[in-house]
């Protein structure tokens, strides 16, 4: 088992650093899009190797490109049964771990200058909150991707992180909602409520208040950067309600955690997140996301299962009720705090194949 993240790291080039940065990206796109081209035509994957690649650039990174031309012309035109053909147009290139280096202060990699390859050492800042990034570059590197973002040069480097999958069968059926953002139950019957629904909503209240006194003013910008804001609050809302889940899971010992498979996500990316309830299934879904992928660093299996009636079943004798007020009752004597019911219901659920949210 092993994990595969990307490290951003912020590019300082110097203005002749910025020459060689645009030259070969933009080499690098055209040697991409010519072959995808090719093979299209061919039918076929191309044989060509760096000799046949006529670009300014050191033969490591023509191989690289090819590499990329090859994959992307397997894994989407060739998939998609050539309905689609991507064309690259933003600036990026891309060296194998093989190719540069990085000390945390620069980062060197090889360029073609005066048709000679030369390692030229760019000055690179780590964007860096707790550490995290840090920690993570200390584990093998993979490719580095150099691209323009917002005007501004940013390398991504792979780094894939091996990690050891937890024996035992000790599971974690973990619901997620919006008065309680996420409650966990154990096999033992150990539950954990995590994050503070109330405070969000009220949080998000006052976000639309601003919003609309903004509106009123039309200042377009400002909402804009009002927007932004509360997305990034939303996110570390997330990241921090995760981070506790799964730590509340290495404390007891668990080995899968259970969440609700989450339907219509499809529907729900940018372009539709307008009504209410497909802005409540973009938010579990990133919840969702952070949960599986923390987890997953530390060997924790995370397993969707089918979400029908979790919320109406008695996890004691399996018959539906609908919970009437803040506690759950059963015929059978069964009683809960409703909030919990889910939960316990999900951690035994079937288990959706394929174990991934459909994004
Ligand atoms: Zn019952």
């Amino acid at each position: 088992m092993s994990q595969t993240l990307t490290v951003k790291v912020k590019l300082l080039p110097t203005k002749e650093q910025i020459q060689l940065l645009k030259q070969s990206s933009s080499e690098y796109i055209k040697v991409i899009n010519t072959l995808i081209a090719e093979m299209v035509e061919e039918k076929k994957s191309t044989k060509k190797t760096t000799k046949g690649v006529f670009a300014n650039l050191p033969s490591a990174v023509k191989n690289q490109a090819i590499k990329d031309a090859k994959s992307v012309f397997s894994t989407k035109v060739k998939k998609s049964k050539y309905a689609i053909i991507p064309i690259l147009k933003k600036p990026v290139c891309v060296w194998n771990n093989q190719n540069y280096s990085f000390d945390f202060t620069h980062i060197s990699i090889p360029f073609m200058v005066e048709g000679k390859s030369n390692r030229v050492k760019i000055r690179a800042l780590l964007i860096d909150k707790n550490n995290r990034n840090f920690d993570l570059l200390k584990h093998k590197l993979g490719t580095l991707r150099v691209t323009k973002n917002s005007g501004k040069w940013v390398a991504q480097i792979s780094v894939t992180i091996p990690t050891t999958e937890k024996t035992g069968t000790r599971i974690l059926g973990v619901d997620l909602g919006l008065k309680v953002p996420a409650v966990a139950i154990t096999d033992d019957e150990k539950v954990c409520f995590f994050g503070n629904g109330r405070e969000n909503k009220y949080i998000k209240r006052k976000f639309r208040s601003v919003r609309k006194k903004l509106g009123k003013k039309k200042k377009v910008n400002a909402i804009r950067n009002l927007n932004d804001k509360e997305q990034r609050w939303m996110k570390d809302k997330d990241h921090k309600v995760s981070r506790e889940i799964v730590h509340f899971a290495v404390e007891n010992k668990i080995s899968v955690i259970r969440l609700e498979q989450l339907t219509n996500i499809r529907q729900t990316t940018r372009t539709s997140r307008k009504n209410e309830k497909n802005l409540h299934t973009w938010s579990f879904y990133r919840l969702s996301t952070f949960i599986a992928y923390k987890a997953n660093l530390v060997g924790i299996k995370v397993e969707y299962v089918n979400p029908a009636y979790t919320s109406q079943t008695c996890p004691k004798c399996s018959e539906r009720n609908k919970a009437q007020d803040r506690q759950y009752k059963c015929q059978c004597g069964f009683e809960k705090h409703r909030d919990i019911v889910g939960a316990m219901n999900i951690r035994y659920a079937t288990v959706v194949d394929g174990n991934s949210q459909s994004a």
